[in-house]
């Protein structure tokens, strides 16, 4: 519960600093005592709970507020419409999608970070040397050589683009960049269990869908080598010109990691651009149980992944590094007068980020990276990936031993896809039933996907908060609610 609220904010006449700093303190430590209280009973909350519609209506304004409002009014909104109704990621039973739980140490971070306010597209200052730093473990993580670069961006989506585009310029040479694809035989490769954002960056940088060949995968939901193989010999013989394949370290729908050294062998024999999807599989480098099953990763020419999934760190913080710095900045780099660089002054520090992606301006998202690494330490990380893949086993476990309820793909990271199967109703959609049911219950927040054909509930884990009694509460529920659905 709050303290009673301290004096409103009262900005000064003539910026928009307080009027005075000591009432804005209160009200300051106010607010962050509070969210102190939200993280730690984060457990005994609901996981998500609908918005009702007069809170969404109230949150609705008639018009842009011209006049000065109240910060105490505008927090009290705050903390009755939008506190109670997130998403839920940071509770411990949220196993839908792949989210991250967020940390305490990224949360002061977060305000660090803001009260700097850095710009970092550029320039010579100590928050990009943090970023460069934040890239280095980054690399020492996925075993890459001195020579990489890379940019923090907002996910594994821009992170995806950003590699295709360094990949695409290598592959038709630096003019394209001003010629543009105009005629292009590009083809890119990889498997259906591919995420989504993958496609979608074919589409943006300009190649089309068509152009990503989606080469099956077997039993365990690797790509198929065999296949791969013959697919670029046949696009090479009809005139097409193959250019990058792209691995993926942790399917979305099943946590399924390919035979990242095979492909790096195949791409090296064939000479095309190999990139590794990475999103949140990249963190099981750290830990020494997994680290086995990204067996190859090292030999990638770019890796995207996400500092905001298994990594905890608070969103947003994606990631590209390219094993080859200077391939990567020939994809982005420009010379414009108003960016001109120097050796000296606050215009040096060449090489700058805006070189590596597309963006200019550019937060201090780096901060919450780098406390959260060096408060934590690596190892910790790691251990939260074995525990993950621990609970995954375990709720594999549980699901083979309830006859009601089966197992829909082999659990080889962090990911379990089951149903209920109890039941003479089309399975797929009660199956969605019950994962919405659950959902409003606030019990327990799974999501569902679609395996081989067929409906499944999917557990993913990669909340650092989540125990083995949540897995019973979760099973539990599932049960109860299908016998009561099915
Ligand atoms: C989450 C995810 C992405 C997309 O990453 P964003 O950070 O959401 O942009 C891409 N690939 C895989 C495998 C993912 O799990």
């Amino acid at each position: 519960m709050s303290a009673p609220s301290p004096a409103d904010f009262v900005p000064s006449e003539d910026n928009l600093d307080p009027a005075d700093w000591e009432a804005f303190r209160a009200i300051g430590h106010r607010m962050f005592d509070d969210m102190v209280d939200f993280m730690a009973g984060i457990r005994e909350r609901p996981v998500w709970q609908p918005m009702p519609v007069d809170k969404r209506a109230e949150l609705k304004a008639p018009s842009l507020p011209h006049e000065a409002g109240s910060l105490n009014d505008t927090y009290d909104a705050f903390q009755r419409l939008v506190a109670p109704h997130i998403a839920g990621n940071i509770h411990p039973r949220f196993l839908g999608w792949v989210q991250g739980g967020g940390n305490p140490v990224g949360v002061l971070a977060e305000m660090l970070a803001a009260t700097l306010n850095g710009n970092l597209g550029g320039r010579d200052h100590a928050p990009i040397e943090v970023e460069r730093q934040v890239i280095k473990w980054s690399a020492e993580m996925v075993g890459f050589p001195e020579t990489t670069t890379g940019v923090l961006v907002t996910g594994t989506s821009v992170a995806n683009l950003i590699a295709l585009l360094v990949a695409r310029t290598q592959a038709l040479g630096i003019d394209v960049r001003k010629d543009g694809l105009a005629g292009h035989k590009l083809v890119a490769y990889t498997s259906p269990a591919t995420h989504n954002c993958v496609l979608r960056a074919m589409d943006m940088a300009g190649l089309g869908t068509q152009a990503l060949r989606l080469i099956p995968y077997d039993a365990r939901h690797q790509i198929r080598l065999d296949l791969l193989t013959e697919a670029i010999a046949t696009d090479r013989a009809a005139g097409l010109q193959p250019f990058m394949v792209i691995g993926t370290a942790g399917a979305v729908d099943t946590g399924a990691v390919d035979d990242l050294a095979a492909l790096a062998r195949l791409c090296k024999q064939e000479g095309l651009w190999f990139h590794v999807d990475a999103a949140f599989g990249a963190l099981a480098m750290l830990s020494p149980a997994q680290r086995p099953l990204l067996d190859g990763i090292s030999e990638a020419d770019s890796i995207a992944f996400d500092f905001h999934k298994w990594a905890q760190v608070p969103y947003d913080a994606g990631c590209v590094l390219v094993r080859d710095g200077e391939k990567h900045a020939a994809a982005f780099s420009t010379h414009v007068n108003y960016l001109k660089r120097e050796t000296r002054g606050l215009a040096a520090g060449h090489p700058w980020p805006t070189d590596f992606g597309p963006d200019l301006s550019r937060g201090f998202r780096a901060l919450k990276v780098w406390m959260t690494l060096q408060v934590y330490g690596a190892d910790k990380l790691g251990q939260v990936v074995a525990n993950c893949c621990d609970l995954a086993q375990q709720l594999a476990a549980r699901v083979a031993a309830e006859p009601e309820l089966e197992l829909l793909a082999p659990v080889a990271l962090n990911v379990a896809c089951f149903r209920f199967k109890a039941s003479n109703k089309p399975l797929d959609a009660l199956n969605t039933d019950i994962v919405i049911a659950l959902q409003e219950s606030g019990i327990a927040v799974p999501s569902t996907t679609n395996v081989n054909g067929q409906l499944a509930i999917r557990a993913a884990f990669v909340n650092h908060r989540t125990r083995a009694e949540d897995i019973d509460i979760l099973i539990d529920a599932i049960l109860e609610t299908g016998r009561r659905l099915g």
